[in-house]
């Protein structure tokens, strides 16, 4: 640096206004107002320090105001929530990364009613004396599945943690070779026995599995024989696998109990609303599994949630495990399942009250009207060099449910090349609602299937390069 630009940009940082001045301004008062004074002021000299920082390239020194503009701007993207809702659009209802299933308005309602008061959590108001949580959905449970009992942990995952721990501590567990799932994240059925203190038995080959492998496997150190639903893949060709009914009187006139781990289950028959049947609980209770475990917020449409069902004297013996204690679900989220679950009482208002079934049972005729109308809205938002057009696609339910089903479904399609593509999609993330969608031949596909709130969508899009994509 030559000594005269040495000496301009001494004047320049001279010339920056003082943390006081700026704090005067209209915006940082603003600042201050909202986010209080100690923030105000540290935003304040951090945008000062950006400045300062930057001073050599700056064409004019600037205003107070401007400095104070740009600590709001900060303060204002650090106040954004983490957890922020985002419009899915990916084409997979039971998206687990974007949260699962969309919960019914009666169960926000009263998730938020529990959030505001005290309840009777473990409190029996007939009696006046300590109650169990359960009770609030354990008799709902039975009536919708025909089992005997029911208990309720944090996922199915912890369902079948504690039910492993409690049958199956230092004894072992029989599963078929072609059972042993990785459902994705940590969850692989090996790790969780040997967690719970199981000892893994391998039986049968990956694709056929026969009753003498099961009656050669169990004897007097068995604790249970586990039947997996291999949810998401799909064994095809030469295969065999043993019947429920018949792997339920195997294991009955061993005296060993089987426990059937359906992960999605159903409550309803979706054949009913339009979708390829997916095993109910109520089916896995009737074939003679003596525990079967299952999740809320898969097909069910509940909050995050794990559930045990079967007979009482194995529920009792769960109760009793201290796990369950550290397993389980709080009042917040016991008010949502209470209210989900009787929904399940009027299966003629099910599929409109229910969001996972609402979405799932939309017809690709339907949405290819929705995808019609919102075209030319869409094209008008975007730039020029974007080709929008209505596209079929298949919408697919997600977390492992029917993994090889899926829904023929209609979206828009935005043809750009491939770099643009990414950007766009990144423009897309960027929005105060971000929009999720997918690419897929060489166009970014949104599939209209789980999008209600269109205005919402519009609005959210006109913002599109407001905000620098990340
Ligand atoms: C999804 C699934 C689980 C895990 O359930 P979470 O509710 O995600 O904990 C376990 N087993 C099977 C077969 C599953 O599909």
């Amino acid at each position: 640096m030559d000594e005269h630009a040495r000496h301009d940009l001494a004047e320049r940082l001279r010339a920056l206004p003082s943390v006081d001045a700026v704090l005067k301004t209209g915006p940082a008062q603003a600042a201050t107002e909202r986010f209080g004074r100690p923030e105000a002021t540290r935003a304040v000299r951090e945008a000062l320090a950006e400045v300062r920082a930057h001073a050599a390239r700056l064409l004019v020194v600037p205003l107070p105001e401007d400095v104070a503009a740009a600590a709001l701007a900060a303060l204002d993207a650090r106040a954004q929530p983490s957890l922020r809702p985002v419009f899915n659009l990916t084409g997979t209802v039971l998206h687990t990364n974007l949260g699962r299933a969309i919960l019914a308005e009666e169960a926000i309602e009263a998730a938020v009613a529990a959030m505001r008061s005290a309840v009777a959590l473990e409190f029996d108001l007939d009696t006046g004396k300590r109650g169990e949580r359960d009770e609030h959905v354990r008799e709902l449970l039975c009536e919708l599945t025909g089992a005997e009992d029911a208990t309720v942990v944090n996922n199915n995952a912890a369902a079948v943690l504690l039910v492993l721990n409690t049958l199956a501590s230092g004894r072992e567990a029989v599963v078929s070779r072609g059972e042993l799932i990785e459902i994705g994240g940590a969850f692989r059925m090996p790790d969780i026995m040997a967690r719970a203190g199981a000892r893994l038995v391998e039986i049968g080959t990956t694709n056929r599995t026969h009753p003498k492998d099961y009656e050669g496997a169990i004897h007097a150190e068995t604790g249970l024989v586990l039947k997996v639903h291999t949810s998401n893949y799909r064994i095809e060709g030469f295969t065999k696998e043993v019947p429920p009914r018949e792997l339920a009187a195997i294991a009955r006139a061993r005296g060993v109990p089987l426990v059937n781990d359906l992960g999605s289950g159903t409550l309803a028959d979706l054949a009913r609303y339009g979708l390829a049947h997916e095993p109910t609980v109520r089916e896995a209770v009737a074939e003679g599994a003596d525990l079967v475990t299952f999740s809320g917020d898969k097909l069910l449409g509940g909050p995050q949630t794990g559930f045990i069902v079967g007979r009482a004297d194995l529920i009792a013996a769960i109760n009793k495990n201290p796990m369950k204690r550290a397993l389980r679900v709080d009042k917040v989220r016991l008010a949502a399942l209470e209210a989900t679950l009787k929904l399940y009482r009027d299966p003629d208002r099910l599929a409109a009250r229910l969001p996972t079934l609402r979405l799932l049972a939309r017809s690709a005729s339907e949405l290819a009207a929705r995808a019609q109308a919102l075209l030319p809205d869409v094209a008008g938002i975007l730039d020029d060099g974007f080709e929008v057009s209505v596209v079929t696609c298949a919408s697919q339910i997600g977390s492992g449910a029917l993994p090889l089903e899926t829904l023929p479904s209609a979206g828009l399609a935005i043809h750009a090349p491939g770099s643009v593509l990414n950007a766009l999609a990144g423009a897309l993330r960027a929005l105060d609602i971000p929009v999720i969608g997918r690419i897929r031949d060489g166009a970014l596909i949104l599939d209209l299937r789980c999008l209600e709130d269109e205005a919402g969508f519009l609005d959210s899009l006109s913002g599109i390069g407001d905000g620098a994509p990340p």
